[in-house]
């Protein structure tokens, strides 16, 4: 079954307010392995909104569409949607009793307006709206169905959830699961370029590459009968994707960077000090959110001026030398620790990181053209990766 959303609402298209309801149906369409491959959002104008639904029905077998329910003269969704089918509306009373009722639970007089809220397409499934004055409906003409829900999401998704989700339920088709594998260290058009063989041969999963910060992501999406056999699907392409990466992956969905360096340290029995004077402390930030950080992250020393972290610097007696790489040192020698690292700027745009292990020191040099708040993600997340990688 083919499923499109259309969102009506001109304050969609404005911009005044964000589309999340095509947003949460998408996802939940998604979840009953139905395909949907258009959204539309449509003005509060019913010439363009019976145009957007014919548009729908050419390909799509289910339309649900979201706003416009309400009782002014500019909500006209289900108006339009029965005259597209040609089924007149009619007044139905149980609907109104049930609109009356609110109003008298709430001690308020019902303006007439609200009457409009009571009439549908005759033969219409109703459907009920717990938190609102206008229900919802789904009807159609045996061969397509349209479903309208109100525009507050507080309203829609519990109408989606009660009454439409059993209905995708009923004709579900299988399932479709996603996962997202965590790259770090290359950019999305060298990923890309190194994933071409999958990514051209794709049919099921399907293999697209994202950018976010810091990272570039990669999203294996597997449409199967259940769970289980999507999983399958899912994990023998993640294989070769992996094969393919090497050690630019680091691991999928809720897995981080930093969990990958506290395992990676708890197993060898490592522990760390932390100097930042660039990161503000994101760094042993992230670290010290990861569970099982306290056996691994021993100290952290931030500044945020050059002078004051010369004068601790100075103070380590026992370390020579400057730059990133004393500051390390440093941080290994006052924590007592078995690694130390420091995140520094040494010049203008450029970051270092420096890293002294048991048995060697690295230092990893990050370019930064944009504004250091805005870079400093991405250094954090090179700092990680040094940790997670070298030594
Ligand atoms: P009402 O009876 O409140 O007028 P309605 O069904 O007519 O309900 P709209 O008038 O289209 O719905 O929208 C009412 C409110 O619902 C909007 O002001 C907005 O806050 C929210 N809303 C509408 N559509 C969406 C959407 N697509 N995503 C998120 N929120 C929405
Ligand atoms: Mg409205």
């Amino acid at each position: 079954m083919v499923v499109e959303i259309i969102t009506v609402g001109t304050e969609i298209l404005l911009g005044d307010i964000v589309n999340t309801n095509a947003r949460y149906l998408a996802r939940r369409i998604a979840d009953y392995g139905f395909s949907c491959y258009r959204q539309t959002v449509v003005g509060d104008n019913p010439v363009r909104l019976k145009q957007a639904i014919g548009y729908a029905f050419e390909s799509a077998d289910l339309v649900i569409a979201t706003g416009g329910l309400g009782p002014t003269d500019d909500d006209l969704t289900k108006e339009v949607a029965a005259a597209y089918f040609g089924i007149p509306l009619c007044f139905h009373l149980p609907s109104w009793e049930r609109i009356q009722e609110r109003f008298a639970d709430r001690m308020m007089p019902i303006p007439e307006s609200n009457r409009k809220q009571a009439f549908f397409p005759i033969g219409a499934q109703i459907l009920e709206n717990p938190n609102g004055t206008a229900p919802g409906a789904l009807f159609g003409n045996g061969e397509k169905t349209i479903v309208v829900l109100p525009g507050p999401p507080s309203e829609m998704i519990p109408m989606f959830e009660n009454t439409v989700a059993p209905f995708l339920d009923a004709k579900n088709s299988g399932v479709i699961v996603s996962r997202v594998l965590k790259t770090v260290g290359i950019g999305e058009s060298a990923l890309a370029e190194l994933l071409k063989p999958i990514i051209d041969s794709q049919s099921n999963p399907t293999v697209a590459t994202y950018a976010s910060e810091g990272e570039i992501t990669v999203r294996v999406t597997a449409r199967a009968p259940d769970n289980q056999n999507a999983i399958q699907l899912i994990e023998e392409t993640q294989q070769s994707i992996i094969w393919l990466l090497g050690d630019l992956y680091y691991g999928y969905d809720n897995q981080s960077l930093e969990e990958r360096v506290v395992e990676r340290f708890a197993a060898r029995g490592w522990d760390l000090a932390v100097f930042e004077s660039i990161t503000g402390g994101a760094l042993f930030a992230a670290l010290s959110g990861v569970s099982g950080a306290t056996r691994v992250l021993s100290r952290g020393w931030c500044f945020n001026a050059e002078e004051r972290s010369r004068h601790w610097l100075s103070e380590t007696k026992t370390v020579t030398g400057d730059g990133a790489q004393a500051f390390a040192r440093a941080a290994k020698a006052r924590a007592g620790t078995k690694i130390g690292i420091a995140v520094h700027m040494e010049n203008p745009q450029q970051a270092t990181i420096a890293v002294c292990f048991p048995d060697k020191e690295v230092i990893k040099i990050v370019r930064c053209l944009e504004p250091l708040v805005k870079a400093r993600q991405r250094i954090v997340k090179q700092a990680l990766n040094t940790l997670r990688l070298e030594g």
